[in-house]
């Protein structure tokens, strides 16, 4: 007789996004690439805080590189590129994802990308860099608190993956 196991829940989804997250395969590897995509179709657009929430109130530790009164940016655990920071609204007011995006949040939206503009001046990508936002789990979403990626230091590819 084969041993049933529990239904999936949401603390255990949460768990195996985190520990996608923990494992740094080498940069842009499939394995790289297969953890993301693990970790998105694990992730849950539930209510409850993410870990950029406890990133914010500064109980985890993060790499900050730039914060004002709107916004945070902090470097990613699991970077795709030399350069990779994470830029996210500090008062989430419902953008757990753009998707979600109301006409009051243009204000937000345009700090969250103005935001991007500085880090990347700040961190010397004046070639240029890429701008991605992740949403939902055909995006490969998996932290649901309104992020962008800044990317840079080595040559984008298009089609992305
Ligand atoms: P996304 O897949 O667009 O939701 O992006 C979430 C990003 O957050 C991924 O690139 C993760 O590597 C990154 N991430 C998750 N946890 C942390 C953490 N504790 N510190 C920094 N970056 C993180």
């Amino acid at each position: 007789m084969s041993a049933q196991l529990p239904p999936p829940t949401a603390s255990g989804n949460r768990l195996a996004v985190i520990a996608a997250h923990l494992s740094c395969p080498p940069l842009g590897s499939p394995a790289a690439m297969s953890g993301e995509k693990e970790a998105a179709l694990a992730a849950e657009p539930t209510g409850t805080p993410t870990i950029f929430d406890k990133i914010i109130r500064k109980e985890i530790p993060s790499q900050v590189v730039y914060e004002d009164e709107k916004v945070l940016a902090f470097r990613d655990i699991s970077p795709q590129a030399p350069t990779h920071i994470i830029i996210i609204v500090k008062v989430k007011d419902g953008l757990s994802r753009l998707s979600k995006a109301e006409e009051r949040h243009v204000e937000i939206l345009g700090s969250l990308l103005y935001a991007a503009k500085v880090v990347a001046k700040q961190e010397g990508l004046d070639d240029g860099f890429r701008i991605v936002i992740n949403d939902g789990p055909k995006g490969s979403q998996s932290v649901y608190h309104l992020h962008l990626h800044l990317l840079g230091g080595r040559q984008m590819n298009w089609p992305p993956g």
